[in-house]
């Protein structure tokens, strides 16, 4: 057997009024691991981070965290740090004195207050205002908020939606980090899609309040008949768009050195073929092809597809 399951969720229900909002839903997230709760907006993440964080009452089902039901045993709040998708903090406190405030509620030495601002790279911010941190920064200094009692697991629902891209990049190199560093367990939501399988060791693909399939990412590529392959070019958008012409291929996505191609499985060999002759047509030099995996948004569509479901 692998870990423990720090947070185990069989079968939850929640509806608002005529809202279903979490419908039939099971998800296991075991010690020590970034768990990503993927898919659209209305797909029911948040209500289903209320239910573990037992903020909310499932209609039917069962859920457990660190082994208790997060309902009737509101203790287990004090291991959980939460980072919510728009943080709100006072905006006049002083970054440090803040925090050192929260540590005396917590029952912490006030030194952890420093500490956790260290290791966010916030310590040149100690005696700003709140309300004078950037975007990125209050997101960080969330996190550093949320560390401030040594959380076994940390919920973060959306935590990067309103920053803009290399402040994401940041954060999600941050999480890494304090994976690594703070032993936590990670669950986090998102409807960005690419960003999370830089970080996430598994994901649940949440479509209308199910998981519709969960697992490592490799391990879901393989399962939904998913391929892919990196072309390194020095063309990249008229290779991928000669490429998106072929029949066997799903998708094409680029970036500056290169573009991702989704296959039907099986075409390995011939997409090779195709895309040396495409790229002579169009002139483009071809520095390197391997194997990858595919991309989240490619993962979704399959996985709704599969289940008989539309990703609408
Ligand atoms: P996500 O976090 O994936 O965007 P939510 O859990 O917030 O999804 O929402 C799931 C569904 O429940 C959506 O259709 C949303 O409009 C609805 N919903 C969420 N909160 C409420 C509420 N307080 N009252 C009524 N409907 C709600």
């Amino acid at each position: 057997m692998g870990s423990a399951s720090v947070i185990w969720a069989e079968n939850l229900a929640k509806r608002y009024d005529n809202v279903i909002a979490v419908d039939g839903l099971s998800l296991e997230v075991r010690e020590g691991e970034i768990m990503g709760l993927i898919g659209p907006n209305g797909a029911g993440k948040t209500t289903t981070i209320k239910m573990i964080l037992g903020l909310l009452k499932p209609d039917r089902g069962q859920v457990r965290v660190f082994d208790e039901d997060p309902w009737d045993n509101t203790s287990i709040r004090s291991r959980i740090g939460v980072i919510h998708e728009r943080a709100y903090f006072p905006p006049h406190h002083r970054v440090l004195d803040y925090l050192e405030r929260v540590c005396r509620i917590f029952g912490e030495p006030v030194s952890r207050a420093r500490e956790v601002l260290a290791l966010l790279g916030l310590e040149y911010a100690y005696d700003r205002t709140i309300k004078g941190l950037s975007a990125g920064m209050l997101q960080r200094f969330a996190i550093a908020h949320a560390l401030i009692n040594s959380p076994g697991l940390i919920v973060a629902d959306e935590p990067t939606s309103n920053l803009d891209p290399q402040a994401r990049g940041e954060l999600l190199d941050l999480i890494l980090r304090l994976h690594r560093e703070e032993k936590a367990t990670f669950l986090i939501s998102s409807h960005i899609l690419p960003e999370l399988s830089r970080v996430c060791e598994r994901v649940a693909i949440i479509h209308r309040g199910r998981v519709w399939a969960s697992g490592a990412v490799a391990e879901l590529s393989e399962r939904l008949g998913a391929k892919a392959a990196r072309v390194l070019t020095d063309k990249p958008e008229p290779l991928a768009a000669a490429v998106r012409r072929l029949d066997y291929v799903r998708r094409v996505d680029t970036n500056g050195r290169g573009i991702l191609v989704n296959t039907e499985p099986g075409k390995d060999e011939q997409l090779f073929e195709d895309v040396l002759r495409l790229a002579k047509g169009v002139e483009a030099k071809i520095m390197g092809m391997e194997s990858e995996v595919a991309s989240l948004e490619e993962l979704f569509r399959l996985a709704i597809k599969s289940s008989g479901g539309s990703p609408g």
